[in-house]
């Protein structure tokens, strides 16, 4: 999408428990974006999640479906999770259901290092931890197929199939390639556990071996899950861009999201190029903190930027990003981020305060 001098629509599905406090400062910080950069977002709250849900037993009608993806330019989206619904219920319809029925098959997540203290890592600073995540969004062990035998018997079977398409590997691999050759990025390493998911990860093997070739300029390697890990933590600046199935990006992302500050600074985008994507934030909807005004709203902030991205303003996107490491680097936190940085929580600002903390610098 070209940004241009219409406005661009904007879904804002906030949801619940943190998810609407930090929607709030989100908007409020792109607010003040757009009007320095001189175009317009316009922002439509709805009012999907759990007390919706609740009252009116609606979780993502055709209807607001067919809104959404054929009216909005973007969704952003706070949170969904409440201990009210415990089966997650509108949760699993409205988040998982935009996932799928969108097809977002990527799901973009940037592991930067935005102040150099944030990480728990010794002697790293930040040119070596700056890779991106894509994840695959829409096959793997997320589809949901399988069942239970004998449930609640000694002799019970539980089982979850994995699902992995020849096209749904392979344009995830190829998402992967093109964003490191646009962004100039020379090394894309795939990470998968084809030593014991010979059928399912053999697949991946050969997909990435394959599509590689079409992408001489750019360097490749392979890990295993496991040794993934370790050696995100071993050698993080060896990486540029990992591509991963479902479920290890699902778990490698939230081990990155801690290298380099925590859950209060991780973003996500998922993502169909050319069609409407859903940015949100990669934490919860945090119940244990809702309500009490503590939530790092940087995540939603930076997931914001990864929108403006996909929106077409590239430049906005980038110098959001300055401000949010202004913000760090002023000291002007949630608790969260004091703790990481082994700070006291005295002092620490709530999660409005840290909004118009952005907003002043951006206006500045
Ligand atoms: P859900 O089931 O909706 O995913 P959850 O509580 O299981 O919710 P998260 O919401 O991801 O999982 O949060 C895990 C913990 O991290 C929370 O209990 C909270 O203390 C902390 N946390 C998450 N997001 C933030 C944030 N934006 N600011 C501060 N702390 C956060």
């Amino acid at each position: 999408m070209v940004a241009n001098q219409q406005s661009q629509r904007v879904a804002v599905i906030p949801g619940d428990g943190i998810g609407v406090e930090v929607a709030e400062v989100g908007v409020n910080v792109l607010r003040a974006i757009s009007e320095r950069f001189g175009f317009k977002l316009d922002f439509d709250w709805l009012p999907l999640g759990a007390s919706h849900y609740l009252e009116t037993g609606e979780t993502l009608t055709d209807e607001m479906f067919d809104y959404l993806k054929n009216e909005c330019d973007a969704i952003y989206f706070g949170a969904m999770g409440d201990p009210r619904v415990p089966d997650m219920k509108h949760a699993k319809d409205i988040l998982l259901g935009l996932r799928f029925k969108l097809d977002l098959f990527v799901n973009l997540r940037p592991i930067t290092l935005m102040h150099p203290e944030m990480t728990p890592l010794k002697r790293r600073g930040m040119k070596d931890l700056e890779f991106v995540i894509f994840r695959e969004n829409t096959e793997g062990l997320y589809v949901g197929m399988g069942g239970n035998f004998k449930k609640g018997t000694p002799d019970e079977i539980a089982i979850n199939e994995m699902v992995n398409t020849r096209r749904g590997v392979e344009r995830i691999i190829r998402a992967a390639f093109e964003w490191a050759k646009s962004h100039h990025k020379p090394r894309v390493c795939m990470s998968d556990k084809a030593n014991v998911l010979s059928y399912a990860h053999g697949l991946w093997q050969r997909v990435f071996k394959e599509v590689s070739s079409e992408y001489p300029e750019i360097q490749t390697r392979h890990l295993y899950a496991d040794v993934m890990a370790m050696e995100m933590v071993r050698a993080p600046q060896d990486f540029d861009v990992i591509v991963t199935s479902n479920m290890f990006g699902d778990i490698l992302s939230d081990l990155g999201a801690e290298l380099v500050g925590g859950l209060g600074l991780a973003a996500s985008a998922n993502l169909h190029p050319g069609r409407v994507s859903l940015f949100e934030p990669v934490h919860g909807s945090a119940p244990d903190i809702a309500g009490q005004g503590v939530a790092n709203p940087l995540a939603m902030v930076l997931t914001g930027s990864l929108m403006l991205t996909a929106l077409g303003h590239k430049e906005a996107a980038l110098f959001l990003d300055q401000c949010v490491q202004q913000v760090l680097t002023q000291g002007e936190v949630t608790a969260d981020l004091r703790r990481s940085l082994g700070q006291s929580t005295e002092g620490a600002l709530n999660t409005q305060a840290v909004g118009e903390a952005l907003i002043q610098i951006i206006k500045s």
